[in-house]
């Protein structure tokens, strides 16, 4: 996916403040964040969304929730508490193409959301 910014950050062609990084996925600090911490865990490899997911993926989308307590941790959201959004498709909001975890926190917030 040559023209898609999530993996042009994966592989280092496009900057971003990467908090995380393993063979499976990486975390970075989004751009415009709308609360104190806002993170985007994304899959290294190209997923278009929650629809495009298979069976095979199923580890993958554990990781990024494992990866995401990680950083909820070390962010010191924690205990307060968080939010972990994944925005699909037109209607829910998508804007990348790319799978993504929001990780959002550190005020209160109200739901939904928007
Ligand atoms: P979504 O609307 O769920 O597709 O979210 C896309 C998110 O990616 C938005 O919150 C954007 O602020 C964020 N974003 C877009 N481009 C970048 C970038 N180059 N680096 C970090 N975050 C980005
Ligand atoms: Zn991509």
């Amino acid at each position: 996916m040559t023209n898609c910014v999530f993996c042009k950050i994966v592989s280092k062609q496009a900057p971003a403040q990467i908090l995380y990084q393993d063979e499976d996925v990486t975390a970075f600090r989004d751009i415009h964040p709308v609360m104190p911490t806002h993170i985007l865990i994304v899959p290294n490899h190209h997923i278009d969304s929650v629809n495009e997911l298979t069976k095979e993926d199923e580890a993958l989308v554990g990781h990024l929730f494992t990866v995401a307590r990680k950083i909820a941790k070390e962010e010191g959201v924690s205990l307060d508490g968080y939010r972990l959004i994944v925005n699909t498709g037109f209607d829910g909001g998508q804007t990348i193409f790319h799978l993504h975890v929001h990780l959002i926190g550190g005020q209160r917030m109200r739901f939904p959301m928007g």
